[in-house]
Protein backbone atom coordinates (compact mmCIF):
# COMPACT_ATOMS: atom_id res chain seq x y z
CA UNK A 1 0.00 0.00 0.00
CA UNK A 2 2.95 2.54 -0.72
CA UNK A 3 1.10 4.05 -3.68
CA UNK A 4 -1.91 4.93 -2.69
CA UNK A 5 -1.55 8.55 -3.81
CA UNK A 6 -1.06 7.27 -6.94
CA UNK A 7 -4.72 5.88 -6.63
CA UNK A 8 -7.65 8.07 -8.70
CA UNK A 9 -10.52 9.39 -6.55
CA UNK A 10 -12.37 6.94 -7.85
CA UNK A 11 -10.14 3.69 -6.82
CA UNK A 12 -9.85 5.09 -3.42
CA UNK A 13 -13.30 5.02 -2.94
CA UNK A 14 -13.40 1.17 -3.99
CA UNK A 15 -10.75 0.52 -1.89
CA UNK A 16 -12.96 1.82 1.30
CA UNK A 17 -15.92 0.57 -0.04
CA UNK A 18 -14.14 -3.12 0.01
CA UNK A 19 -12.08 -2.61 2.97
CA UNK A 20 -8.68 -2.83 1.54
CA UNK A 21 -7.45 -0.29 3.10
CA UNK A 22 -9.33 2.30 6.20
CA UNK A 23 -9.60 5.96 6.03
CA UNK A 24 -7.47 5.83 8.96
CA UNK A 25 -4.66 4.05 7.04
CA UNK A 26 -5.41 6.19 4.14
CA UNK A 27 -4.89 9.68 6.30
CA UNK A 28 -1.62 8.32 7.70
CA UNK A 29 -0.31 7.10 4.41
CA UNK A 30 -0.88 11.00 3.03
CA UNK A 31 0.05 12.57 6.53
CA UNK A 32 3.79 10.60 6.78
CA UNK A 33 4.57 11.86 3.04
CA UNK A 34 3.63 15.23 3.93
CA UNK A 35 6.08 15.26 6.91
CA UNK A 36 8.71 13.45 4.73
CA UNK A 37 8.90 15.60 1.61
CA UNK A 38 6.73 18.96 2.19
CA UNK A 39 10.13 20.25 3.44
CA UNK A 40 11.30 20.97 0.08
CA UNK A 41 7.74 21.60 -1.82
CA UNK A 42 6.29 24.37 1.03
CA UNK A 43 2.83 23.66 0.11
CA UNK A 44 1.45 23.23 3.48
CA UNK A 45 0.90 26.48 5.77
CA UNK A 46 -1.66 24.07 8.28
CA UNK A 47 -0.92 20.38 8.87
CA UNK A 48 -4.03 19.56 11.10
CA UNK A 49 -2.52 16.19 12.05
CA UNK A 50 -4.47 15.63 15.22
CA UNK A 51 -7.82 17.03 13.43
CA UNK A 52 -7.59 15.06 10.28
CA UNK A 53 -6.61 11.19 12.16
CA UNK A 54 -10.27 11.99 14.61
CA UNK A 55 -12.07 12.81 11.60
CA UNK A 56 -11.03 9.57 9.75
CA UNK A 57 -11.66 7.61 12.60
CA UNK A 58 -14.71 9.10 12.97
CA UNK A 59 -15.30 8.17 8.86
CA UNK A 60 -14.31 4.82 9.52
CA UNK A 61 -17.09 4.17 12.55
CA UNK A 62 -19.64 5.87 10.17
CA UNK A 63 -19.01 3.63 7.20
CA UNK A 64 -19.07 0.72 9.41
CA UNK A 65 -22.31 1.43 10.82
CA UNK A 66 -23.73 1.86 7.73
CA UNK A 67 -22.55 -1.47 6.29
CA UNK A 68 -23.79 -3.20 9.25
CA UNK A 69 -27.31 -1.00 8.89
CA UNK A 70 -28.08 -2.55 5.64
CA UNK A 71 -25.69 -1.28 3.30
CA UNK A 72 -26.90 2.46 4.07
CA UNK A 73 -25.03 4.70 1.11
CA UNK A 74 -22.80 6.87 1.97
CA UNK A 75 -21.29 10.03 0.51
CA UNK A 76 -18.97 9.11 -2.08
CA UNK A 77 -16.22 11.25 -0.29
CA UNK A 78 -16.46 9.48 3.28
CA UNK A 79 -12.99 9.59 4.93
CA UNK A 80 -11.38 10.76 1.38
CA UNK A 81 -8.32 12.96 2.77
CA UNK A 82 -8.00 16.73 1.41
CA UNK A 83 -6.85 19.70 2.02
CA UNK A 84 -8.16 23.80 1.71
CA UNK A 85 -6.85 26.19 0.00
CA UNK A 86 -5.74 29.00 3.44
CA UNK A 87 -8.12 31.62 1.78
CA UNK A 88 -11.10 29.42 3.03
CA UNK A 89 -12.15 30.10 6.79
CA UNK A 90 -12.23 26.84 9.04
CA UNK A 91 -13.53 27.17 12.90
CA UNK A 92 -10.67 26.41 14.84
CA UNK A 93 -7.75 26.22 12.30
CA UNK A 94 -5.73 29.15 11.32
CA UNK A 95 -6.95 31.18 7.84
CA UNK A 96 -4.09 33.12 6.97
CA UNK A 97 -4.40 34.07 3.13
CA UNK A 98 -1.29 33.67 3.06
CA UNK A 99 -0.45 36.89 4.69
CA UNK A 100 1.10 38.14 7.71
CA UNK A 101 -1.63 40.62 8.26
CA UNK A 102 -4.08 37.28 9.44
CA UNK A 103 -0.40 35.59 11.21
CA UNK A 104 -2.98 34.61 14.25
CA UNK A 105 -6.32 34.25 12.66
CA UNK A 106 -8.73 31.75 13.83
CA UNK A 107 -12.25 31.66 12.33
CA UNK A 108 -15.36 31.13 14.85
CA UNK A 109 -17.06 29.65 11.39
CA UNK A 110 -16.58 27.37 8.73
CA UNK A 111 -16.58 28.98 5.02
CA UNK A 112 -19.61 27.35 3.02
CA UNK A 113 -17.45 25.24 1.29
CA UNK A 114 -15.61 24.02 4.11
CA UNK A 115 -18.73 23.59 6.06
CA UNK A 116 -20.36 20.95 2.76
CA UNK A 117 -17.16 19.01 2.09
CA UNK A 118 -17.27 18.42 6.33
CA UNK A 119 -20.70 17.47 5.74
CA UNK A 120 -20.10 15.02 3.13
CA UNK A 121 -17.46 13.09 4.97
CA UNK A 122 -14.24 14.07 3.62
CA UNK A 123 -11.14 14.53 6.37
CA UNK A 124 -8.85 17.86 5.98
CA UNK A 125 -5.37 17.42 6.70
CA UNK A 126 -4.56 21.58 6.65
CA UNK A 127 -4.42 24.56 5.05
CA UNK A 128 -2.13 25.28 2.15
CA UNK A 129 -0.04 28.02 1.15
CA UNK A 130 -0.94 30.80 -1.60
CA UNK A 131 -0.15 33.82 -2.83
CA UNK A 132 -0.65 36.85 -0.20
CA UNK A 133 -4.46 37.36 -0.56
CA UNK A 134 -4.87 35.30 -3.86
CA UNK A 135 -2.56 38.21 -5.44
CA UNK A 136 -0.07 36.82 -7.41
CA UNK A 137 0.77 33.64 -10.44
CA UNK A 138 4.05 31.93 -9.09
CA UNK A 139 3.22 31.57 -5.34
CA UNK A 140 6.03 33.93 -4.45
CA UNK A 141 4.40 36.53 -2.59
CA UNK A 142 3.21 34.27 0.41
CA UNK A 143 4.71 35.01 4.07
CA UNK A 144 4.87 31.90 4.53
CA UNK A 145 7.16 31.34 2.31
CA UNK A 146 7.30 30.36 -1.91
CA UNK A 147 5.99 26.99 -2.75
CA UNK A 148 8.39 25.29 -5.30
CA UNK A 149 6.91 22.62 -7.89
CA UNK A 150 7.40 18.93 -7.34
CA UNK A 151 8.12 18.78 -11.42
CA UNK A 152 11.24 21.10 -10.74
CA UNK A 153 11.59 22.30 -7.31
CA UNK A 154 13.47 25.10 -8.74
CA UNK A 155 10.45 26.16 -10.57
CA UNK A 156 7.16 27.78 -9.34
CA UNK A 157 3.96 25.91 -9.27
CA UNK A 158 2.14 28.84 -10.62
CA UNK A 159 -0.46 30.61 -7.87
CA UNK A 160 -2.75 31.86 -6.49
CA UNK A 161 -3.07 28.31 -4.97
CA UNK A 162 0.27 27.34 -6.00
CA UNK A 163 0.26 25.41 -2.75
CA UNK A 164 -3.35 23.58 -3.20
CA UNK A 165 -1.16 22.28 -7.00
CA UNK A 166 1.78 21.51 -5.58
CA UNK A 167 -0.10 19.27 -2.63
CA UNK A 168 -2.05 17.62 -5.48
CA UNK A 169 0.71 17.10 -7.62
CA UNK A 170 3.55 15.67 -5.08
CA UNK A 171 1.02 13.29 -3.82
CA UNK A 172 0.09 15.32 -0.83
CA UNK A 173 -3.32 14.92 -0.91
CA UNK A 174 -5.78 13.40 -3.55
CA UNK A 175 -7.35 16.10 -4.51
CA UNK A 176 -7.72 20.25 -2.90
CA UNK A 177 -9.87 23.06 -3.19
CA UNK A 178 -8.86 26.47 -4.74
CA UNK A 179 -10.15 29.75 -5.70
CA UNK A 180 -9.92 31.68 -9.00
CA UNK A 181 -9.70 35.70 -9.29
CA UNK A 182 -7.67 35.79 -12.54
CA UNK A 183 -6.70 32.26 -13.43
CA UNK A 184 -5.50 31.38 -9.98
CA UNK A 185 -6.86 27.57 -10.09
CA UNK A 186 -6.19 27.16 -14.16
CA UNK A 187 -2.60 28.70 -14.35
CA UNK A 188 -1.23 26.11 -11.20
CA UNK A 189 -2.81 23.44 -12.57
CA UNK A 190 -1.35 23.96 -15.77
CA UNK A 191 2.24 24.15 -14.26
CA UNK A 192 1.72 21.36 -12.25
CA UNK A 193 0.37 18.82 -14.95
CA UNK A 194 -3.21 18.81 -12.88
CA UNK A 195 -6.55 18.91 -14.09
CA UNK A 196 -8.41 22.11 -12.37
CA UNK A 197 -11.60 23.54 -12.72
CA UNK A 198 -13.19 27.14 -12.60
CA UNK A 199 -16.85 26.88 -11.92
CA UNK A 200 -19.75 29.98 -13.75
CA UNK A 201 -19.81 32.73 -10.79
CA UNK A 202 -22.10 32.25 -8.45
CA UNK A 203 -22.02 28.38 -8.93
CA UNK A 204 -20.50 27.97 -5.75
CA UNK A 205 -20.57 30.16 -2.47
CA UNK A 206 -18.26 32.59 -1.51
CA UNK A 207 -19.44 32.96 1.96
CA UNK A 208 -16.12 32.54 4.19
CA UNK A 209 -13.61 32.74 1.53
CA UNK A 210 -11.21 35.27 2.02
CA UNK A 211 -12.34 38.30 -0.97
CA UNK A 212 -9.95 39.78 -3.14
CA UNK A 213 -12.08 40.78 -5.67
CA UNK A 214 -15.59 39.86 -4.74
CA UNK A 215 -16.92 40.26 -8.65
CA UNK A 216 -14.63 38.16 -9.97
CA UNK A 217 -13.82 35.33 -6.88
CA UNK A 218 -14.84 32.12 -7.24
CA UNK A 219 -13.82 28.58 -5.58
CA UNK A 220 -13.03 25.25 -7.51
CA UNK A 221 -11.00 22.54 -7.17
CA UNK A 222 -7.90 20.66 -8.13
CA UNK A 223 -7.35 16.48 -9.38
CA UNK A 224 -5.00 14.92 -11.30
CA UNK A 225 -8.27 14.35 -13.76
CA UNK A 226 -11.38 15.80 -14.47
CA UNK A 227 -13.00 13.20 -12.93
CA UNK A 228 -11.33 13.07 -9.71
CA UNK A 229 -12.27 17.21 -9.57
CA UNK A 230 -16.00 16.41 -10.62
CA UNK A 231 -15.94 14.30 -6.84
CA UNK A 232 -15.01 17.27 -4.81
CA UNK A 233 -16.61 19.76 -7.16
CA UNK A 234 -20.45 18.08 -6.14
CA UNK A 235 -20.78 18.89 -2.69
CA UNK A 236 -18.93 22.53 -3.31
CA UNK A 237 -21.71 23.62 -5.33
CA UNK A 238 -25.26 24.95 -4.48
CA UNK A 239 -27.05 28.30 -3.56
CA UNK A 240 -26.03 29.59 -0.43
CA UNK A 241 -28.64 32.37 0.56
CA UNK A 242 -25.31 33.57 3.06
CA UNK A 243 -23.59 34.61 -0.30
CA UNK A 244 -25.49 37.49 -2.60
CA UNK A 245 -23.85 36.58 -5.97
CA UNK A 246 -24.95 32.54 -4.89
CA UNK A 247 -27.27 31.80 -7.88
CA UNK A 248 -30.33 29.50 -7.59
CA UNK A 249 -29.34 26.98 -10.62
CA UNK A 250 -30.28 23.34 -10.70
CA UNK A 251 -26.46 21.10 -9.96
CA UNK A 252 -26.17 18.34 -11.87
CA UNK A 253 -24.60 15.04 -11.06
CA UNK A 254 -21.24 15.75 -12.11
CA UNK A 255 -19.44 12.22 -12.23
CA UNK A 256 -22.47 10.07 -13.31
CA UNK A 257 -22.66 12.95 -16.34
CA UNK A 258 -18.91 12.21 -17.27
CA UNK A 259 -19.08 8.97 -16.63
CA UNK A 260 -22.21 8.43 -18.36
CA UNK A 261 -20.79 10.11 -21.41
CA UNK A 262 -17.81 7.89 -21.15
CA UNK A 263 -19.88 4.94 -21.39
CA UNK A 264 -22.27 5.87 -24.14
CA UNK A 265 -18.66 6.66 -26.40
CA UNK A 266 -18.62 3.38 -28.50
CA UNK A 267 -17.43 4.61 -31.72
CA UNK A 268 -13.73 6.40 -30.90
CA UNK A 269 -15.64 9.67 -31.45
CA UNK A 270 -16.65 11.19 -28.04
CA UNK A 271 -16.09 14.62 -29.63
CA UNK A 272 -18.60 14.24 -32.86
CA UNK A 273 -20.65 17.20 -32.94
CA UNK A 274 -18.48 19.22 -30.98
CA UNK A 275 -17.34 22.81 -31.83
CA UNK A 276 -13.77 23.91 -30.62
CA UNK A 277 -13.77 27.75 -30.96
CA UNK A 278 -9.95 28.89 -31.41
CA UNK A 279 -9.33 32.43 -31.46
CA UNK A 280 -6.46 34.33 -32.96
CA UNK A 281 -6.09 36.38 -30.53
CA UNK A 282 -5.41 33.49 -27.91
CA UNK A 283 -2.25 32.27 -29.97
CA UNK A 284 -0.28 35.67 -30.60
CA UNK A 285 2.31 37.65 -29.42
CA UNK A 286 4.34 36.49 -25.98
CA UNK A 287 3.24 32.47 -26.25
CA UNK A 288 5.94 30.74 -26.18
CA UNK A 289 7.03 28.05 -29.25
CA UNK A 290 6.74 25.27 -27.24
CA UNK A 291 3.58 25.37 -25.37
CA UNK A 292 2.23 26.43 -28.61
CA UNK A 293 3.08 23.41 -30.40
CA UNK A 294 1.70 21.12 -27.39
CA UNK A 295 -1.39 22.97 -27.71
CA UNK A 296 -2.02 22.41 -31.03
CA UNK A 297 -0.75 18.92 -31.01
CA UNK A 298 -3.57 18.54 -28.33
CA UNK A 299 -6.18 20.11 -30.55
CA UNK A 300 -4.98 17.83 -33.35
CA UNK A 301 -6.17 14.71 -30.68
CA UNK A 302 -9.67 16.47 -30.36
CA UNK A 303 -10.28 17.12 -34.11
CA UNK A 304 -8.94 13.20 -34.57
CA UNK A 305 -11.71 12.12 -31.83
CA UNK A 306 -14.47 13.78 -34.38
CA UNK A 307 -14.18 18.09 -33.06
CA UNK A 308 -14.44 20.58 -35.11
CA UNK A 309 -12.26 23.20 -35.54
CA UNK A 310 -13.61 27.28 -35.94
CA UNK A 311 -12.47 30.25 -35.60
CA UNK A 312 -14.09 33.14 -33.60
CA UNK A 313 -13.59 36.26 -32.27
CA UNK A 314 -13.03 37.77 -28.75
CA UNK A 315 -11.38 40.57 -27.23
CA UNK A 316 -7.50 41.24 -27.16
CA UNK A 317 -6.44 39.84 -24.40
CA UNK A 318 -4.51 43.00 -23.97
CA UNK A 319 -7.47 44.89 -23.76
CA UNK A 320 -8.91 42.24 -21.14
CA UNK A 321 -5.70 42.46 -18.88
CA UNK A 322 -5.82 46.13 -18.68
CA UNK A 323 -9.47 45.80 -17.50
CA UNK A 324 -8.50 42.90 -15.17
CA UNK A 325 -6.00 45.18 -13.38
CA UNK A 326 -8.24 48.30 -12.97
CA UNK A 327 -11.50 46.38 -11.66
CA UNK A 328 -9.58 43.58 -9.17
CA UNK A 329 -7.38 46.08 -7.47
CA UNK A 330 -10.21 48.42 -7.16
CA UNK A 331 -12.39 45.84 -5.20
CA UNK A 332 -9.46 44.68 -3.49
CA UNK A 333 -8.69 48.23 -2.14
CA UNK A 334 -12.05 48.42 -1.08
CA UNK A 335 -12.24 44.55 0.67
CA UNK A 336 -8.94 44.63 2.27
CA UNK A 337 -9.56 48.07 3.91
CA UNK A 338 -11.07 45.75 6.92
CA UNK A 339 -7.30 44.93 7.83
CA UNK A 340 -6.91 48.03 10.04
CA UNK A 341 -5.32 46.32 13.16
CA UNK A 342 -8.17 46.91 14.93
CA UNK A 343 -10.50 43.65 15.49
CA UNK A 344 -8.40 40.80 13.84
CA UNK A 345 -5.18 40.04 12.53
CA UNK A 346 -1.69 42.23 12.83
CA UNK A 347 -1.23 44.73 14.66
CA UNK A 348 1.93 47.14 14.81
CA UNK A 349 3.74 47.66 18.08
CA UNK A 350 3.20 50.58 20.13
CA UNK A 351 1.30 52.87 18.14
CA UNK A 352 1.47 56.54 18.97
CA UNK A 353 -2.18 56.99 17.71
CA UNK A 354 -5.15 56.13 15.75
CA UNK A 355 -3.27 57.31 12.64
CA UNK A 356 -0.09 55.66 13.61
CA UNK A 357 -1.80 52.35 14.54
CA UNK A 358 -3.46 52.26 11.01
CA UNK A 359 -0.48 53.04 8.69
CA UNK A 360 2.07 50.82 10.77
CA UNK A 361 0.00 47.90 10.81
CA UNK A 362 -1.23 48.25 7.14
CA UNK A 363 2.69 49.40 6.00
CA UNK A 364 3.98 46.45 8.28
CA UNK A 365 0.78 43.48 7.74
CA UNK A 366 0.60 43.95 4.00
CA UNK A 367 3.34 42.59 1.77
CA UNK A 368 4.63 44.27 -1.53
CA UNK A 369 2.10 43.11 -3.61
CA UNK A 370 -0.88 43.47 -1.72
CA UNK A 371 0.22 46.98 -0.80
CA UNK A 372 0.72 47.67 -4.50
CA UNK A 373 -2.23 47.02 -6.27
CA UNK A 374 -4.35 48.18 -3.01
CA UNK A 375 -2.43 51.70 -3.95
CA UNK A 376 -3.94 51.05 -7.67
CA UNK A 377 -7.17 50.30 -6.96
CA UNK A 378 -7.60 53.39 -4.36
CA UNK A 379 -6.34 55.50 -7.33
CA UNK A 380 -8.99 53.85 -9.68
CA UNK A 381 -11.13 54.49 -7.17
CA UNK A 382 -10.89 58.38 -6.42
CA UNK A 383 -12.49 61.22 -7.19
CA UNK A 384 -11.74 62.47 -10.13
CA UNK A 385 -10.43 59.82 -11.79
CA UNK A 386 -13.10 57.22 -11.31
CA UNK A 387 -15.26 57.97 -14.09
CA UNK A 388 -11.58 57.60 -16.28
CA UNK A 389 -10.68 54.47 -14.83
CA UNK A 390 -13.02 52.49 -12.96
CA UNK A 391 -16.40 53.50 -14.77
CA UNK A 392 -14.33 52.84 -18.45
CA UNK A 393 -13.28 49.14 -17.51
CA UNK A 394 -16.67 48.14 -16.68
CA UNK A 395 -17.56 49.63 -19.57
CA UNK A 396 -14.89 47.07 -21.43
CA UNK A 397 -15.66 44.69 -19.35
CA UNK A 398 -19.22 44.33 -20.96
CA UNK A 399 -17.88 44.67 -24.29
CA UNK A 400 -15.87 41.29 -23.18
CA UNK A 401 -18.91 39.79 -22.32
CA UNK A 402 -20.83 40.22 -25.35
CA UNK A 403 -17.89 39.07 -27.60
CA UNK A 404 -17.83 36.02 -25.85
CA UNK A 405 -21.46 35.77 -25.63
CA UNK A 406 -21.38 36.13 -29.63
CA UNK A 407 -18.44 33.77 -30.18
CA UNK A 408 -21.35 31.35 -28.34
CA UNK A 409 -23.43 31.74 -30.94
CA UNK A 410 -20.68 29.67 -33.19
CA UNK A 411 -19.06 26.91 -30.95
CA UNK A 412 -19.69 24.86 -27.95
CA UNK A 413 -16.57 25.43 -26.36
CA UNK A 414 -13.16 27.87 -26.57
CA UNK A 415 -9.77 26.34 -26.26
CA UNK A 416 -6.64 28.18 -25.99
CA UNK A 417 -3.26 27.64 -23.68
CA UNK A 418 -4.18 27.96 -20.01
CA UNK A 419 -0.46 30.07 -19.66
CA UNK A 420 1.85 31.27 -22.57
CA UNK A 421 4.93 29.59 -20.75
CA UNK A 422 5.35 26.55 -18.52
CA UNK A 423 6.20 26.53 -15.05
CA UNK A 424 8.87 29.32 -15.04
CA UNK A 425 12.58 29.43 -12.05
CA UNK A 426 11.56 30.59 -8.97
CA UNK A 427 12.46 34.25 -8.94
CA UNK A 428 12.04 34.70 -12.60
CA UNK A 429 9.04 36.73 -12.55
CA UNK A 430 9.72 39.75 -9.70
CA UNK A 431 8.89 42.24 -12.39
CA UNK A 432 5.02 42.54 -11.51
CA UNK A 433 4.33 43.72 -15.15
CA UNK A 434 5.66 40.70 -16.87
CA UNK A 435 3.95 38.75 -14.11
CA UNK A 436 0.51 39.93 -14.93
CA UNK A 437 1.14 39.52 -18.59
CA UNK A 438 1.29 35.68 -17.63
CA UNK A 439 -2.20 35.68 -17.09
CA UNK A 440 -3.38 36.61 -20.53
CA UNK A 441 -5.74 33.74 -21.41
CA UNK A 442 -7.27 33.04 -17.76
CA UNK A 443 -8.70 36.64 -16.52
CA UNK A 444 -11.54 37.45 -19.91
CA UNK A 445 -13.19 34.30 -17.93
CA UNK A 446 -13.22 36.11 -15.18
CA UNK A 447 -14.11 39.14 -16.31
CA UNK A 448 -17.46 37.09 -18.14
CA UNK A 449 -18.22 34.95 -15.16
CA UNK A 450 -17.73 32.07 -17.33
CA UNK A 451 -16.59 28.47 -16.39
CA UNK A 452 -13.40 27.32 -17.64
CA UNK A 453 -10.75 24.09 -16.85
CA UNK A 454 -7.68 23.76 -17.84
CA UNK A 455 -6.13 19.62 -18.17
CA UNK A 456 -2.59 18.30 -19.06
CA UNK A 457 -2.12 18.60 -22.45
CA UNK A 458 1.57 17.94 -23.08
CA UNK A 459 5.10 17.93 -22.20
CA UNK A 460 8.11 20.32 -23.37
CA UNK A 461 11.36 18.70 -24.00
CA UNK A 462 12.05 19.89 -20.23
CA UNK A 463 9.49 17.67 -18.87
CA UNK A 464 7.48 19.98 -17.65
CA UNK A 465 3.45 20.25 -18.26
CA UNK A 466 1.80 21.74 -20.51
CA UNK A 467 -2.11 22.77 -19.75
CA UNK A 468 -4.84 23.26 -22.14
CA UNK A 469 -7.87 25.72 -21.65
CA UNK A 470 -11.51 24.88 -22.49
CA UNK A 471 -13.61 27.71 -22.09
CA UNK A 472 -17.45 27.04 -21.53
CA UNK A 473 -20.86 29.24 -21.65
CA UNK A 474 -22.50 29.85 -18.58
CA UNK A 475 -23.39 26.81 -16.20
CA UNK A 476 -21.99 24.48 -19.16
CA UNK A 477 -19.57 23.01 -16.00
CA UNK A 478 -20.65 19.81 -16.19
CA UNK A 479 -20.38 19.66 -19.88
CA UNK A 480 -16.25 21.23 -19.77
CA UNK A 481 -15.91 18.30 -16.77
CA UNK A 482 -17.18 15.70 -19.05
CA UNK A 483 -15.35 17.05 -22.30
CA UNK A 484 -12.00 17.01 -20.43
CA UNK A 485 -13.07 13.39 -18.92
CA UNK A 486 -13.61 11.96 -22.56
CA UNK A 487 -10.31 13.58 -23.45
CA UNK A 488 -8.82 11.74 -20.44
CA UNK A 489 -9.94 8.47 -21.91
CA UNK A 490 -8.08 8.85 -24.91
CA UNK A 491 -4.56 10.46 -23.55
CA UNK A 492 -2.52 9.29 -20.55
CA UNK A 493 -0.95 13.41 -20.12
CA UNK A 494 -2.79 13.38 -16.46
CA UNK A 495 -1.22 10.51 -15.79
CA UNK A 496 1.82 11.30 -15.63
CA UNK A 497 3.79 11.60 -12.11
CA UNK A 498 5.38 14.54 -10.54
CA UNK A 499 9.39 13.65 -9.40
CA UNK A 500 7.83 13.93 -5.78
CA UNK A 501 4.87 11.76 -6.48
CA UNK A 502 6.94 8.99 -7.38
CA UNK A 503 9.04 9.11 -4.36
CA UNK A 504 8.18 7.14 -1.89
CA UNK A 505 7.19 7.54 1.92
N1 LIG B 1 -2.69 36.12 -11.20
C1 LIG B 1 -3.89 36.88 -11.05
C2 LIG B 1 -3.66 38.01 -10.08
O1 LIG B 1 -2.59 38.11 -9.55
C3 LIG B 1 -5.02 36.01 -10.63
C4 LIG B 1 -5.06 35.69 -9.19
C5 LIG B 1 -6.23 34.86 -8.78
O2 LIG B 1 -6.92 34.27 -9.61
N2 LIG B 1 -6.51 34.85 -7.49
O3 LIG B 1 -4.52 38.80 -9.83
Amino acid sequence: MSDLHHLSIAKLIDGLDNKQFSSSELTHHFLTRIEKLDGNINSFITVDAEGARQAAAAADALRASNLTNNNAPTSPLLGLPMAHKDLFCTQGLLTTAGSKMLYNFVSPYDATVVANIKAAGAVCLGKLNMDEFAMGSDNESSYYGAVHNPWDVQRVPGGSSGGSAAAVAAGFVPFATGSDTGGSIRQPASFCGLTGIKPTYGAVSRFGMIAYASSFDQAGTFGRSAEDCAYLLQPMVGHDSKDATSFQHSVPNYVAELQQAAQDCTDNRPFAGLRIGIAKAYFGEGLDQEVETTVRQALKQFEELGATIVEVHITDPKITLATYYMLAPAEASSNLSRFDGVRFGYRCDNPKDLTDLYTRSRSEGFGIEVQRRILMGTYALSAGYFDAYYTKAQKVRRVILEDFNKAFVNCDVIASPTAPTAAYALGAALDPVAMYLGDVYTIGVNLAGLPAISMPAGFTKAGLPVGLQLIGNHWTDSKLLTTAHLFQQYSDYHTKLSGVAQTGA
